[in-house]
Parts: structure tokens; C-alpha cells; sequence
């Protein structure tokens, strides 16, 4: 990658920008931590973050961005770079266990060899079962060198305090969703009530809203919430309704199902109406929650040997029911 070619991930995602100038001005004013810990909800960029303060890190060039042409930077881009480290589960595992650990420090141990100093990455860092922490706690209590170590974690609550009181937090909250739909309707190229489907699908997540926008699986979306619309209008429809809906991939369809309820309990709790339902009904906000949540299980279950069409149909008959 040439350096005209690349991009701070402030550039790629705009809500990393104020996570991005901390970094670098800690960086340049010689003041980062051993160790930092990026934080926050699932799909709202860590990881591209997280890669970013890894090629800077590992550059030899000064600049405010990776310069992609060095000896490090180039090692780094081929995926062997010497001073660089990464740990995650061993395939299928779902831990890092201690042995990776211990293994990691003996190497962060060494002299560096192409950069200035050594970068372990970690994710996800709650991944580490309890020997894994306390191994991991001696290198973050005695750090080696000039050593810096990235931890990525979704769920921080899952590390002994003890690791996350010796790091430095970075948290990366999920954006604005007006701020996720103007970058993308800037940067997508898609038609702005695509994205707002997207958006709504994706629960505000931004990666996930790229993914829905990328994927023919919110297609299948409009059809969902016109079914749930005509059955209250014609609860008799049932059967029809959850014959078409029933030839839709499961998990998707749970998923709409699910977003769906959410969608109105929401707009019930707010006083405002739904362009998708008829406004002359009137539903129960206590079996919509029901029905939110037996909508989540059924997902959970269509991975499972389960008749699908028989939770499908039950499922509709109690929307169907739930008119006041
Ligand atoms: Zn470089």
C-alpha cells in the first residue's frame, strides 16, 4: 500500500477520531502505556483501530501514519514481522490459554529486530481463561522493554480487575446513528432508506450495518414486516402468511421477527406510529416483549433438528392475538 493510498482510521470510520488523536499525541509526547485496552460494543471498529496503532507503532518512519514503505512496515503488511505478536483462541479453542501466554512473553523477552519496539495484539482479551490472565498480569506488572501491548475486548467485565487496572483504557462507544447514516450515505454509494433498514437491522452496530448493506439477507426484511402487517389486519391469513415467511433462511427470518417487535414495543414506549403497521390497531406491550424473546429463542433453536414451520405458526397466531 502506497502512503497516498492510506487512510487514518479516522478517515474510514469518523467516530475513531478522537480515540485516534489520543493515541498519537500520547505517542508522540512519549507518554503511551505499556499497555492499552480498546473497549466497547461489537462492530463499531476496535479491531481497525486496534490494526492502525499497530502499523504505527511498528513503523520506523516518523509521520502521523504508517508510511507502508519501510523495512518494518513492509514486513509487517507480508505477515512476518518479528517484533509483532498476535494472540487469539487456537482454532477450535474458544480461549487463550496460558501456554500462548507464556509463550508471548518469553518473545517479547527478546531484542527487537526490524522495528524499535515490540507490539503484542490480544483479542478478544476476555478470551483468556484465569491461568492465561495471571501469566499475562507479571508482563503487564514488569513490562519488557519498549513493549507495547493492544488488548480488544467486548466485554471487559470478563477480566480480572487487575488486568484492566494496569492498562490503559480506550473506550469506543457505538456512534450516533445519525452520525453512522450520514457517513453512509456519503460513503456507500446505497440509497439512503436502504441504510436506514440496515441501521435499524444492525441495532445501530456500524460494521454490522456494512454488512446488512453488503449482504442480500436484509431483502427478505420488507416482506417480514409486510406478513406481520397483513395479519393484523387478517388474522385468518396465518397459514398463508407462514407459508411465504417459512421459505426464508430461519435465522434470518427469527432475526426480522425479533427486530420487528423491537421496533414497535419502541414505538409504542415513544407515542409514534410505524409507516409498516396499520394505525388503527392497538397491541399489547407485555406479549410483544413475550414474543420478542420466544422470536430470539427460536433462532437459537432453528440451528437445531426443530419443526420450523410449527414455531413459525405458533408464533404468528400470537401476533395475530395481541390486537387489544
Ligand atoms: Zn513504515
Amino acid at each position: 500500500m502506497s502512503h497516498s493510498e492510506m487512510m487514518t482510521p479516522v478517515e474510514i470510520l469518523p467516530w475513531l477520531g478522537k480515540h485516534w488523536s489520543f493515541f498519537i499525541q500520547r505517542l508522540e509526547a512519549g507518554r503511551l502505556a505499556h499497555a492499552l485496552m480498546i473497549e466497547g460494543p461489537a462492530g463499531c471498529g476496535k479491531m481497525s483501530l486496534a490494526s492502525a496503532m499497530v502499523a504505527q507503532l511498528l513503523c520506523c518512519e516518523d509521520g502521523p501514519l504508517a508510511c507502508g514503505q519501510c523495512r518494518s512496515c513492509k514486513l509487517r503488511a507480508g505477515g512476518a514481522h518479528p517484533d509483532y505478536f498476535e494472540l487469539q483462541p487456537e482454532e477450535g479453542s474458544e480461549v487463550i490459554k496460558v501456554d500462548q501466554v507464556r509463550s508471548l512473553i518469553a518473545k517479547l523477552q527478546l531484542t527487537t529486530s526490524a522495528s524499535t519496539r515490540k507490539v503484542a495484539y490480544l483479542h478478544p482479551a476476555e478470551s483468556m481463561n484465569g491461568a492465561a490472565a495471571n501469566a499475562l498480569l507479571k508482563s503487564l506488572e514488569e513490562p519488557a522493554g519498549d513493549t507495547v501491548l493492544i488488548l480488544v475486548s467486548n466485554n471487559p467485565s470478563r477480566l480480572p480487575i487487575t488486568i484492566r487496572s494496569r492498562c490503559q483504557t480506550i473506550s469506543v462507544a457505538q456512534p450516533e446513528s445519525q452520525l453512522v447514516l450520514d457517513w453512509m450515505v456519503k460513503t456507500s454509494g446505497k440509497p439512503e432508506a436502504k441504510i436506514v433498514a440496515a441501521l435499524q437491522a444492525a441495532g445501530g452496530s456500524p460494521l454490522r450495518t456494512l454488512h446488512y448493506l453488503e449482504s442480500s439477507e436484509l431483502d427478505a426484511y420488507p416482506q417480514v414486516k409486510q406478513g406481520l402487517s397483513t395479519l393484523l389486519l387478517h388474522p385468518a391469513s396465518v397459514s398463508l402468511i407462514s407459508s411465504q415467511l417459512n421459505e426464508l433462511n430461519p435465522v434470518d427470518l427469527w432475526r426480522w421477527l425479533s427486530m420487528c417487535t423491537v421496533e414497535v414495543i419502541k414505538s409504542m414506549m415513544a407515542g409514534t406510529a410505524l409507516s409498516w403497521l396499520p394505525s388503527n390497531v392497538e397491541l399489547r406491550d407485555k406479549t410483544l416483549l413475550q414474543l420478542q424473546r420466544q422470536a430470539d429463542i427460536n433462532r437459537a433453536m432453528s440451528a437445531t433438528p426443530v419443526r420450523g414451520d410449527l414455531l413459525l405458526q405458533d408464533w404468528l397466531i400470537r401476533w395475530a392475538e395481541q390486537i387489544v
